[in-house]
């Protein structure tokens, strides 16, 4: 998945072009920076290469996020039904902006199941937040419907899954909002920095105000902008926007080398009797970032991770089961409500009840799903030692 495995002279080239400036910021500057608009080139490059009418970076994933659901209007009271199986980030912008996160199952797309997303909406609930996990995407048709039909929101956190379409639309653009993170272990990156992207005009305006203390940006004299609304700071900066452009005109030879590498270790895998892997909705294209990979048991399983543990060849391979930042098991500080200041008494009172809540249906699906990350760098020489050593693994487990 990271482009910074392919880093090189083109990165050095546009962060040299902002050097030589040396005006580091996205806005005003307008004549020292003798025309050198890092974000504003990155965020048309963003419309074009994911087809989608409006894009505003920000300084991370995370805050684009918070922005998105800011901009969506999702605040006080507001739930916001999220996946049980995803990155922190996701229940923290949820939290930061004053709304309820509701957490729910994941099926075999390792997604939301649109079942029990149905099952939990109440008339609180303002928007759902699908996670594209590991490359892959949600059942985009089955929430949308339900959220037309509730008349909810629908915010795609497509952090991870950059490259991914779903029937012929990029992913992330899908939705009202949807979310990509450019930190350094992504599929294209500026170091820190996301985007928020949308074809709705208002949510473009109040996402480019928001990452910027509410400016209007309307005008030409910065120092004279309005503020018709209460914002932050979430800007990106032209060294990181640089990095990022660099980045997405590389982005169709990282796709093309991901999807080949996952090809010639997937056939490693798929030769063996008893090893399913992820379900990849109907009109879904994988950005095959990861391989993620079921075996029969979760005993079997825990012994295939051991085994690698063992043999030296787990790096790389991820037990999403027993991992601290991507599934609801290990999240105690956010069972236990555990923020440096004050939630609201709703927050609190739905964080405490996740201690206790049944989320044995996502535990039957993680407990027996490795997802083994896929390099830009292997050789195929590479490929063939994990595939051959990972399969023999699997087949003593077996
Ligand atoms: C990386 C990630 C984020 C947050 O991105 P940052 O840029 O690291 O803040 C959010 N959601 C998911 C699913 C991610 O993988």
């Amino acid at each position: 998945m990271p482009g910074y495995e392919l880093f090189g002279a083109e990165e050095r080239k546009e962060v040299n072009d902002v050097l030589e400036t040396g005006i580091l910021m996205r806005y005003a500057f307008d004549g020292p920076r003798k025309g050198i608009w890092k974000a504003k080139e990155l965020e048309n490059a963003i419309q074009e290469t994911f087809g989608c009418k409006y894009a505003q970076l920000t300084s991370s994933g995370t805050g684009a996020l918070t922005t998105a659901l800011a901009a969506m209007g999702v605040g006080v009271g507001d739930e916001v039904i999220m996946p049980t199986f995803t990155f922190v980030a996701s229940f923290e912008a949820v939290l930061s902006v004053g709304a309820i996160p509701v957490l729910v199952d994941v099926d075999d797309t390792l997604t939301l199941s649109p079942a029990a997303v149905k099952a939990a909406i109440t008339p609180r609930t303002r928007c759902i937040m699908p996670v594209h996990m590991c490359g892959s995407m949600a059942d985009l048709d089955a929430l949308l419907a339900i959220a037309r039909e509730n008349g909810i929101l629908l915010l795609e956190d497509a952090c991870q899954s950059i490259g991914g379409t779903y029937k012929g639309k990029a992913l992330g653009t899908i939705g009202d909002a949807g979310t990509f993170s450019f930190d350094f272990v992504k599929m294209i990156t500026c170091a820190e920095g996301g985007v928020v992207m949308t074809n709705d005009a208002s949510i473009y305006t109040k996402a480019d105000g928001y990452t910027d203390h509410g400016h209007d940006h309307l005008g030409v004299d910065r120092g004279a902008d309005l503020h018709p609304f209460i914002g932050y700071n979430y800007r990106i900066s032209e060294l990181h926007a640089a990095v990022g452009l660099a980045q997405i005109r590389k982005l169709p030879n990282f796709l093309a080398i991901q999807k080949r590498n996952h090809a010639a270790l997937k056939a490693h895998l798929e030769a063996i009797p008893g090893v399913a892997f992820r379900r990849v909705p109907e009109g879904g294209d994988d950005s095959c970032s990861f391989i993620s990979w079921f075996l029969p048991t979760a005993e079997q399983t825990q012994a295939a991770v051991e085994e690698m543990r063992s043999q030296g060849i787990l790096a790389g391979n991820f037990y999403w089961y027993n991992n601290n930042w991507h599934y609801i098991r290990k999240w105690d500080h956010l069972k236990q409500a555990g923020a440096l200041h004050r939630l609201s008494p709703e927050q609190t009172n739905a964080l405490q009840q996740l201690g206790s809540s049944d989320f044995s249906v996502s535990d039957k699906v993680l407990s027996r799903c490795v997802s083994t990350a896929i390099s830009l760098a292997w050789t195929p020489e590479q490929i063939k030692e994990k595939g051959e050593k990972m399969a023999a693994v699997i087949r003593k487990v077996l």
